[in-house]
């Protein structure tokens, strides 16, 4: 071979291993994405690379501060498929909403919140956030660290640093009106944040009246936001409990919930098209200290068999564990998509099914970073699956103890760890609304509603940058 020879050959294998996921672009976009790639050298220019990768987006404001941060931030994300209840807020705007209510207190200590109607916190202890932060006893920055995994000692379990984390929040739950002021306030912050629509995956209650009254509320929200932004979509995915432990009635008591929740809730918004509201059913708890998949199948399938409409979007993969294969039985029993799938190197053939059947992975890879499962993400394995053909949405998680931005850090971390450029983003952007739960005409709307955006998003970059 001669040197002309190697240099032709090489450069076509560049090209046939460097495809993500390649949407076409136009030459509107591709001017864009040259802005793009020219913001990510600027980057690599202010910052060495050892802090850049490490991607400490919690802590490190020089990422915040940089133009590709505010250029992701822009970016039209379509739809956010994978975000806990109640986690939706990322801490410092938490702060905002806490500070601004007069009935909610904090614990000064660990910032505890608590509603001042409830009987078990120390009022020697706990005071309004606003008065804490101005009077001195606490900063911004304090009350970040403890609500954030910021504040994890390095010998300290990060699971039950985590578990404990969300624990801080759930008093948010006790007054409907302070839960709906919540979603109202964590909605309009996603339409901000140039995100769509939401999936929420909320564990509500054993008891079935609760969760009603959750959903409800959750539902009021929606709909208050929806009136000023028609764009908005919002909508539930069940999740229910399968800790190690647990009997086995407890996952099919959330189950059951679910099933009737779906029967007695919709999203009649526009009362000419009404929409399922509950659009699916997921298990979650930390995977490693969970009741394996296959022991919770012949129950799974019972409901599987009898309502096959109803969608499985199911935790798992979100394990180092080799002997945890729940992502086999998550592909047995028809999950429309999973929740993480981050192991699915393990299993060759079920990689290569689930791009066959295209199973949507929920990645999330700011958690998977923030709980320790990789510790750089240009190791995530998600670039691998997207050039397998798998298909994946990027997701969220947890924002509230682990994303400075709620979405965008997502999309910041794996443009730059992966090195996505703007056809990339764009399939994203594209896969988060294609492979969401909602009904076909939804998703029509939502599309035209995104496509509408993106191209506002394009002429408004390439005016400024290239006219
Ligand atoms: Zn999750």
């Amino acid at each position: 071979m001669t040197y002309e020879e190697y240099l032709k050959k090489r450069e076509i294998m560049v090209e046939e291993n460097s495809n993500l996921v390649g949407n076409v672009l136009n030459s509107k976009e591709m001017a864009v994405d040259k802005l793009l790639k020219s913001l990510k050298a600027e980057l690599f220019d202010q910052e060495d690379e050892e802090t850049l990768y490490k991607m400490n987006l919690l802590k490190n404001r020089k990422l915040w501060g940089s133009s590709l941060y505010s250029f992701i931030k822009e970016v039209p994300k379509g739809s956010d498929l994978h975000v806990h209840a109640t986690a939706l807020l990322p801490a410092h705007r938490l702060i905002d909403f806490v500070s601004s209510r007069a009935d909610l207190v904090v614990d000064i200590n660990d910032c505890h919140i608590y509603h001042i109607d409830e009987q078990c916190y120390d009022k020697a202890c706990c005071c309004n956030l606003s008065q804490a932060l101005e009077n001195g006893l606490i900063t911004r920055e304090y009350v970040e660290k403890k609500w954030t995994l910021l504040g994890r000692a390095h010998n300290e379990s990060v699971w039950e640093y985590f578990e404990n984390l969300l624990g801080l929040f759930e008093s948010i739950e006790y007054s409907e009106d302070t839960l709906f002021d919540y979603y109202v306030t964590a909605f309009e912050y996603y339409l901000e944040n140039n995100t769509f629509h939401i999936e929420v995956h909320a564990v509500f209650s054993e008891d079935f009246d609760r969760s009603l009254v959750l959903a409800r509320v959750i539902k009021r929200a929606y709909h208050e936001v929806k009136k000023r932004r028609n764009e908005l979509v919002v909508s539930i995915i069940c999740s229910g409990l399968k800790y190690l432990g647990a009997d086995i009635e407890i996952p099919e008591l959330y189950l059951k919930n679910a099933l009737r929740l779906r029967e007695t809730i919709f999203d009649d918004f526009d009362k000419d098209n009404v929409y399922p509201f509950i659009i699916g059913f997921d298990l979650l708890n930390e995977e490693d200290k969970s009741i394996p998949l296959k022991e919770l199948a012949p129950m799974l399938l019972k409901y599987r068999n009898e309502y096959p409409e109803f969608n499985l979007y199911i935790h798992c993969g979100e394990s180092l564990n080799a002997q945890v294969d729940n992502l086999i039985d998550a592909y047995l029993l028809g999950s429309t998509r999973v929740g993480h799938g981050m192991n699915l190197y393990r299993y060759p053939k079920l990689l290569a099914a689930f791009a066959d059947k295209e199973i949507c992975l929920e990645a999330c890879p700011i958690s998977n970073q923030t709980l320790r499962f990789v510790k750089d993400l240009r190791l995530h394995p998600l670039a691998e699956y997207i050039k397998r053909g798998v298909t994946v949405s990027l997701c969220s998680d947890d924002p509230v103890c682990q994303e400075h931005e709620t979405l965008t850090d997502d999309f910041f971390a794996v443009t730059v760890c992966l090195d996505l450029d703007l056809s990339d983003i764009k399939q994203l952007c594209i896969n988060s609304i294609m492979y969401s739960g909602l009904d076909r005409a939804q998703k029509s709307q939502l599309s035209l509603a995104w496509k509408k955006a993106w191209d506002e998003f394009i002429d408004f970059k390439y005016n400024a940058d290239f006219v």
